[in-house]
């Protein structure tokens, strides 16, 4: 483990390496620090370069977990990088990837910084989590907290999913559904988690090592592309895989694997884009939104109460040379279908709004056609089918078991 401390992102204090939420002198957001040197020493990226896939905990030697006995896993990560030229063609972009993260347990890449967050809370003798979701969150906490053996509260927006709810259920947590937006949400779990002492799993920046869950993201390219890609398109909330996916970079350049980073765009959804309307104004501090009006659940947080997280997503967006881009409810549920028809896979509204953004950023001229493009395609349309079920029509028709009804039918639909 090469994990050494917290260390305050605003002022640099340093904490030990425990569950800690935010910095005790100025309020920062925490990170956790590695031995560099001693990775370097050991040669430690050269176990990265192999096909074998174990998941994202092969990344163990990056990751903060002290003992193997504490890891809770259901093998996430390792999720398929896709070459997909038929959508690519649509986009005119030659050498285009989609990273397939619908291939988690719980169908997002939210079991990437749950897994890892609830091992430290395991690791630490935690045996209750509560968690703040938009709904996959929600869902993976209520997952991983059944493997543990722990208990878990899940405090959603009742706007929510209802198949992600039912999933929560099904797992045994405690469900409390807020009439309210997700940062009502937020502030309550965070109160809740004061009072009683349980372990808070919410993946803004609250909980640091739920953001190093989300950097083996970056491994995982670096293996499957060596390369490394112009631009990396993710669908940003507060924005932690984003930022995420930057360190696991920043980390392969400090173990001099790669010689430069991609820069990042995040997607927000255009009636919730706190962190788009800071970079298009230029502004360098991100003010909450109002109340969210967009089918993209999963990115649906106006921030109220920590907008400093958008700040963060905000400034790391801007290092990496990237743009942040918002896109309508209409182009996602096309996203959603072009990815179904083009590539096999199926993503909520949310998942697909990485490829949605494609189009505008093409006609900014922000991505040119020899570019080197990856989009996160961050949770599956099966949790969220109710959603898209309100643009796409099931036909009403049904036939007799008869060869003849049925041919007569297919040949009129072939025709
Ligand atoms: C949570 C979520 C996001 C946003 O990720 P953050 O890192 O929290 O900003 C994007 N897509 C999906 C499907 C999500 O569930
Ligand atoms: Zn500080």
């Amino acid at each position: 483990m090469f994990g050494t401390k917290l260390k305050c992102l605003r002022c640099g204090k340093e904490y030990p390496l425990l569950t800690k939420y935010s910095c005790s002198k100025c309020g920062g957001i925490l990170d956790v620090d590695y031995d560099y040197e001693a990775m370097k020493k050991k040669e430690i990226g050269s176990h990265l370069g192999t096909k074998k896939d174990e998941g994202m905990w092969k990344f163990r030697d990056f990751l903060p977990i002290k003992k193997k006995e504490s890891i809770v896993t259901l093998r996430e990560g390792g999720t398929p990088l896709f070459r997909c030229e038929r959508l690519a063609e649509l986009t005119s972009l030659a050498d285009f990837y989609l990273k397939d993260e619908t291939r988690n347990p719980t169908g997002s890449f939210k079991d990437r910084p749950t897994s890892c967050a609830i091992s430290k809370a395991k690791e630490e003798g935690g045996n209750a989590v509560i968690t703040s979701s938009t709904g996959n969150g929600g869902v993976a906490v209520a997952t991983y907290a059944a493997k543990a053996g722990m208990k878990a509260i899940i405090i959603v927006p009742s706007t929510a999913p209802r198949n992600k709810l039912l999933s929560i259920v099904c797992s045994g947590a405690l469900l409390v559904k807020i009439k309210g937006i997700y940062s009502d949400c937020f502030s309550l779990a965070r109160e809740l988690s004061r009072e009683y002492g349980w372990v808070n799993l919410t993946s803004t920046f609250l909980n640091p090592f739920a953001t190093e869950g989300d950097k083996t993201v970056a491994y995982e390219l670096y293996r499957d592309l060596r390369l490394v890609p112009d631009w990396i398109l993710v669908p940003v909330g507060a924005g932690p895989l984003l930022v995420g996916i930057y360190k696991g970079y920043k980390e392969l350049k400090e173990l001099e694997l790669v010689d430069k980073l991609p820069a990042m765009i995040g997607v927000q959804a255009k009636g919730c884009a706190p962190i788009v309307r800071a970079f298009e104004r230029g502004e360098r501090e991100v003010r909450a939104w109002g109340t969210p009006h967009t089918i993209a659940s999963g990115i649906a947080d106006p921030l109220q109460g920590y907008s400093d997280d958008g700040s963060l997503t905000l400034k790391i967006i801007r290092e990496s040379g990237g743009a942040a881009v918002a896109v309508d409810d209409e182009s996602l549920v096309e996203s959603v279908q072009n990815l179904s028809r083009l590539t096999g896979i199926f993503a909520e509204p949310t998942g697909a709004s990485s490829v949605a953004s494609l189009r505008e950023l093409k006609k900014r001229g922000i991505l040119k056609e020899k570019d080197t493009v990856v989009c996160m395609v961050t949770g599956s349309g099966f949790k969220d089918s109710h959603t898209i079920q309100k643009y796409v029509e099931i036909p009403p028709k049904e036939l007799e078991p008869n060869l003849e009804e049925v041919r007569e039918f297919l040949d009129q639909k072939l025709a």
